[in-house]
């Protein structure tokens, strides 16, 4: 199926970075929802970051059939499952307190509602779920994960949201402390990504 670029469904800075970095060498332009030219309010009512990622990516590409554009829409659907706490914040981590409290926030609070629970107990994961829709309406669907610990404060100056409280025990080191290609190489995202390319390929 011939498409002229990939539009990838976010509006974040910091994931749009790691995508053009992970997708460079398919040889098409990239495209964030906002340089396509696309601004639509998608209401993510999944129940999972899978059906999430499918949302936003049909609603997109609902959206560019109209405009008679010819481009494979990604979408992902991302958060961290704190196992202790239920799974939380899961596929609420980017609402999780409101989605304009800021990080630091954010994870003092995680932080806290952690204190006393011993090391063993602290496991949690980022979850990835990506989702590719074709402008024949044909859709596949990636998935991967990246386990750690959150760890007692925030370290590292690198990645955004969760990853200065989440810990690798493999690497030693806080998720902020990975180097930006370290990351796309181990991560959750990095691993769907690198997945999803081996589908778009196929499909090119
Ligand atoms: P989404 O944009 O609905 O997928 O929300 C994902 C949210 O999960 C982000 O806003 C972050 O809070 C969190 N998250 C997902 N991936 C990462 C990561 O790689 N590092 C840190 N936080 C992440």
């Amino acid at each position: 199926m011939k498409v002229d670029r990939i539009i990838f469904a976010t509006g974040n800075a910091g994931k749009m970075k790691e995508i053009r970095m992970i997708l460079s060498d398919l040889g098409l332009e990239i495209q964030s929802m906002k340089e396509a030219g696309v601004d639509i309010d998608i209401v993510e009512d999944g129940k999972t970051f899978k059906e999430n990622a499918l949302i936003k990516a049909s609603a997109i590409a609902k959206e560019l059939k109209k405009r008679d554009v010819k481009a494979v829409v990604l979408a992902d659907d991302s958060g961290l499952e704190i196992d202790y706490l239920n799974k939380e914040p899961g596929i609420y981590s980017a609402r999780y307190l409101g989605e304009n409290t800021s990080y630091t926030v954010k994870n003092a609070n995680l932080i806290e509602r952690l204190v006393g629970v011993p090391d063993e107990k602290r496991t949690a994961r980022f979850v990835c779920a990506i989702a590719a829709v074709f402008p024949d309406g044909k859709t596949f669907h990636a998935e991967a994960t990246i386990e750690g610990q959150i760890g007692y404060e925030e370290k590292g100056e690198n990645g955004f949201g969760y990853d200065p409280i989440f810990y690798l025990p493999e690497y030693g080191m806080y998720s902020a402390e990975l180097a930006p290609e370290e990351k796309n190489r181990i991560s959750h995202r990095g691993k769907a990504l690198e997945e999803m390319k081996k589908v778009l390929k196929a499909q090119m």
